[in-house]
């Protein structure tokens, strides 16, 4: 286990930290209430759930294919509009 991380102690940056209170927050993330095991210091952090995350990332993965496929319509619709344009003008 790292001895430093961004959810570690705010004051002596210790990354043991235990979790005293936990409840899920609205947007699917979790507040937890943490309290250092070296100094002691209580602070709270809002956590993105793992399932919550991977969930992102999936949605992310189809967003971007449905933006390839959109980018792959557009060329076939300019191309067309093109060939188009030049049968107008000619
Ligand atoms: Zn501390």
């Amino acid at each position: 286990m790292p001895r430093k991380s961004k959810d570690g102690c705010r004051v002596c940056q210790w990354s043991d930290t235990q979790v005293v209170d936990s409840r899920p927050d609205k947007n699917d993330r979790v507040w937890r209430r943490r309290e250092c095991l070296k100094c002691g210091h209580r602070f709270t952090t809002h956590e993105v759930r793992a399932d919550a995350l991977n969930e992102v990332r999936k949605q992310l993965i189809l967003a971007e294919l449905e933006l390839e496929d959109l980018k792959k319509s557009i060329r076939t619709i300019y191309k067309s509009c093109k060939l188009g344009e030049f049968n107008d003008d000619t």
